[in-house]
This record gives C-alpha cells, sequence and structure tokens, in this order.
C-alpha cells in the first residue's frame, strides 16, 4: 500500500484553520481521511465563535464525518499536536494514524499515542508553527483557557 499524501491531507486542515482565524477564532484545524485518501469530514476551533470549549478541530471533524463502521484505516489529520481530549476521542475509537502538521507550539498527547501503537506523523510544517505562534503571541490568556491551563501554570 502507498503512503497517502499526508501533505495534501495537512492542506485541508490548514485551510479550516484559516478559516477559524477569519471568523475571529483560534487557527487550528483538523479533517478525518479514509486511507485511500477520501475525506470523511473536517473542522475547526470554534471556542471563541460559539463560547464552546469542547469544539476543538479534531472534534468539530470527528463529528462532521458522522457515523463510521471502523476508524482503523481513518487518519486523523490535525494542524496541531492533539490535546489530551483529543487524543482520548483518537484512543476512544481506535483511530489508526494521526497527522499533525507541528508539535513545537503545543506537545499534547501524541506520545501517549505512539505508545499505544497509533501511527503518529509530525509534518513540522513551518506555515502551521508560524499560524498558531503568532495569534498565541497575540492572545496568550485565551490560549491558556484553551488549553485547559490557568495564567498560574506558568505555560508549557
Ligand atoms: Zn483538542
Amino acid at each position: 500500500m502507498t503512503t497517502p499524501d499526508y501533505r495534501a491531507m495537512l492542506a485541508v486542515a490548514v485551510a479550516e484553520a484559516r478559516q477559524g482565524l477569519a471568523e475571529g477564532g483560534i487557527p487550528i484545524g483538523a479533517a478525518l481521511f479514509a486511507r485511500d485518501g477520501t475525506l470523511l469530514g473536517s473542522g475547526h476551533n470554534r471556542r471563541i465563535q460559539e463560547g464552546d470549549p469542547s469544539v476543538h478541530g479534531e472534534t468539530d471533524a470527528f463529528r462532521k464525518a458522522g457515523r463510521q463502521r471502523s476508524y482503523r484505516d481513518t487518519i486523523m489529520v490535525t494542524t496541531l499536536s492533539p490535546c489530551w481530549y483529543c487524543s482520548g476521542l483518537v484512543r476512544q475509537f481506535g483511530i489508526g494514524t494521526v497527522v499533525m502538521g507541528e508539535s513545537v507550539n503545543f506537545h499534547g498527547g501524541h506520545d501517549w499515542l505512539r505508545e499505544h501503537g497509533v501511527d503518529v506523523v509530525d509534518l513540522a510544517d513551518p506555515e502551521c508553527i508560524a499560524m498558531l505562534g503568532n495569534w498565541i503571541a497575540a492572545h496568550p490568556e485565551v490560549w491558556h483557557e484553551d488549553i485547559g491551563e490557568d495564567d498560574d501554570c506558568g505555560g508549557h
């Protein structure tokens, strides 16, 4: 089996992140793909837009994809290392592969996923790093709220 085109898949997640940015939100996007490259669903973080802290890029993409018989052969592509909440979703449903745009601005649960047999790919994409890095620099308080850290925690 040939390796799917992860960069092309990431472009879908980046487009979602850009849309979130245009809406005044946190620029994190994600997309769920079938192994053959079929897009099942995509979405972006809407904490600010909807006042809903449970709408992360990954959960949004997951919900948009609707019911799938099996997740083993699906690929969750996200612009950022998945947080614990989204890493839990990956394990709960047995998603086989996680492709992340970067893990510089945030180091989530991807080591844990790898330890439990999930195929994790870090594309270290400069555009993803810059887009979210610039946003965090401008909105540090919202960022710490989003990742569940209060300001006293001193960041990550
Ligand atoms: Zn998350």
